[in-house]
């Protein structure tokens, strides 16, 4: 036993005098180590740039400090509309209600989309069915998240609403059922949380597709699944060349559904400078 002990604390004391030997002085981090793999960095490069600071929210759910808060509680200001009859491509300011912290979907007033307009991104948005939701399948509490206005996570009521399963509450819509689902009942609020990577594409041609990983009551319903295109009814999903921005869109479907506690992240330029 005491030689063993002796060994161990050898080992312990040539490890000690070699990380003080080769630990840059006033640093932290090691240059005679190997090359990462695909990376221009050592191992534990003491001269790798550090990620930003954020501050969390106070609260699970809520906003960290680089996100863009797209709804607090109190007013649209972030979200426009298009005016209804001829005058449809005038943007007017949002017709939704707001009330008590959060909106809800004014039916006949058409789709909500911001005025800012996202590529990739970190999307939170919470939603809730009315807890005297009536209908049925796809007429029982419809809207939808609609990513650069196109690719659409639905809003359904998912509790107890046989529809089919690409329309269920957190489908790609039209493509991709959610992996399960973990709705709760009208009345209580659920969550989304979106990691969205828009499409890219060289003119008419399509690069690489989008990709959706998403969180329902912060269960993975989609992992970095890739959409076959934009929303459709009824046919096959195509992609279409867009801008690399687009406006996030919340669907009007004739139904009441409200919504509260919208943020997002901007994805691009969180690549580290490189020194
Ligand atoms: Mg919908």
């Amino acid at each position: 036993m005491r030689h063993k002990s002796f060994t161990l604390c050898a080992t312990a004391l040539c490890f000690a005098i070699a990380l003080g030997a080769q630990q840059k002085k006033g640093d932290l981090g090691f240059t005679d180590t190997p090359i990462l793999p695909g990376q221009k960095w050592h191992v534990h490069d003491p001269d790798r740039p550090h990620p930003h600071v954020v501050t969390p929210g106070k609260e699970p759910g809520a906003a960290p400090s680089d996100a863009v808060v797209l709804f607090d509680g109190k007013d649209l200001s972030k979200w426009a509309q298009h005016s209804k009859g001829a005058d449809s491509a005038k943007i007017v300011d949002a017709q939704w209600k707001v009330e008590n912290g959060y909106f809800e979907v004014v039916p006949g007033t058409g789709d909500l989309f911001t005025r800012e307009r996202f590529g990739d991104c970190q999307l939170h948005v919470e939603w809730a069915e009315l807890a005297g939701v009536s209908g049925t399948s796809q007429a029982r509490g419809n809207s939808g998240v609609l990513l650069m206005s196109r690719y659409e996570i639905q809003v359904l009521d998912p509790y107890n609403n046989p529809t089919y399963a690409d329309g269920q509450a957190s489908a790609i819509y039209g493509q991709f059922p959610p992996l399960v689902n973990p709705g709760r009942k009208p009345g209580e609020w659920q969550t989304y949380d979106i990691v969205f990577e828009s499409p890219r594409f060289e003119g008419e041609r399509l690069l690489k597709p989008a990709v959706f990983t998403v969180f329902f009551n912060g269960v993975l319903v989609h992992n970095h699944k890739e959409p076959i295109g934009a929303m459709v009814y009824r046919q096959v999903a195509k992609y279409t060349p867009h801008d690399p921005e687009e406006p996030l869109m919340l669907q009007e479907h004739h139904d009441h559904v409200r919504y509260r506690n919208i943020w997002i992240r901007r994805l691009a330029g969180y690549d580290l400078p490189e020194k």
